[in-house]
């Protein structure tokens, strides 16, 4: 996952497993892949924000936010 998939990220619900999860955007082709690497064909996409939002997705969007705040710190 390169640093810029990270500043463009869109929310979408999946419909298998009913998380929301963050996908690059601008993904080509059937499927789409979260940054958890769950993937998803875009037929089973709901585009909304609404809802529990996957924990993995977070968790690591999160590690990465926290990352580029300590670089701004300490550089
Ligand atoms: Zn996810």
């Amino acid at each position: 996952m390169n640093d810029r998939a990270f500043h463009d990220l869109l929310w979408c619900k999946s419909r298998y497993d009913k998380r929301v999860h963050a996908f690059p955007h601008g993904q080509a082709g059937e499927h789409w892949e979260a940054v958890c690497t769950h993937s998803v064909p875009m037929a089973k996409l709901v585009r909304t924000e609404d809802g529990a939002k996957c924990l993995a997705c977070v968790l690591i969007i999160g590690d990465h936010l926290a990352r580029k705040r300590g670089d701004s710190r300490w550089s």
